[in-house]
């Protein structure tokens, strides 16, 4: 973990920082500059939250250095208690959410393919291709290449950090939920599997001290490991049956 001089991130230029704001009265702070860049270490603090959101959703890394460094990690440090830390509890909601949205994700498309929903035993067994065996690969890419050929830096170079960047950053899946609600054409699931992609590149620019080109060539690796290994998964139940 960072030292206390530089616990949090200036979400303009990445520079650690020990404090964000100083606060004079309830209500009444001051935001500190970052002696690198001299600009406001993070605005964000001031910020409603639908401002966080909207840049987000448009990719600026200076909201997501906010989101992961300022927020996340502070949470995750600071919540640590007896039965064990807020991190684990973040991490595993983060992944059951995850999980049922791309099992949500499955179902769409199986029921696109086949006109209507097919058996429960051939879901059950596509939810497991595609849901476990596919994220367990995706996960493995993406620790194990991110940990050997980029630099973390060192807040989230744990496993586990790495996980909840990468959980975090996929949370362009919740629009899946809009497709219960409205009729969309599936293939609006693969827009959202773009942008899924995408976001987990800024994320993986911001924790690390790579270019974008190289975060979004991980990224895909990493992606087109879960569908190769998908497929390969079917191909091999259809030769067992
Ligand atoms: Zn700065």
């Amino acid at each position: 973990m960072g030292s206390e001089a530089t616990k949090y991130r200036c979400v303009q230029c990445g520079h650690g920082i020990g404090t964000l704001f100083v606060q004079y009265s309830p209500g009444n702070i001051r935001l500190m500059k970052c002696e690198r860049c001299k600009s406001v270490a993070d605005e964000y603090i001031e910020c409603e939250l639908m401002i966080l959101l909207i840049d987000l959703i448009l990719h600026k890394t200076k909201a997501y250095r906010h989101l992961l460094y300022n927020v996340l990690l502070q949470e995750t440090v600071d919540c640590e208690d007896d039965f064990g830390n807020a991190e684990q509890g973040l991490l595993w909601k983060s992944a059951l959410g995850f999980l049922a949205l791309d099992a949500y994700r499955c179902l769409i498309l199986a029921e696109a393919e086949g006109g209507g929903l097919p058996s429960f035993t051939w879901i059950c067994r596509k939810i497991f291709a595609d849901v476990f065996v596919g994220n367990f690969i995706l996960f493995s890419v993406f620790i194990v290449g991110v940990r050997s050929s980029l630099t973390i830096q060192a807040e989230l170079s744990r496993w586990k950090d790495l996980m909840l960047v990468i959980l975090i950053s996929s949370y362009w899946k919740i629009f899946l939920f809009a497709m219960m609600i409205w009729e969309f054409p599936s293939s609006v699931v693969f827009i959202v599997d773009a942008f899924v992609l995408s976001s987990n590149a800024i994320a993986l620019k911001v924790i690390t001290d790579s270019t974008t080109k190289r975060c979004i060539m991980g990224c895909f690796a990493a992606h087109a490991a879960k569908f190769l290994a998908t497929q390969l998964w079917k191909w091999c139940c259809s030769r067992v049956v």
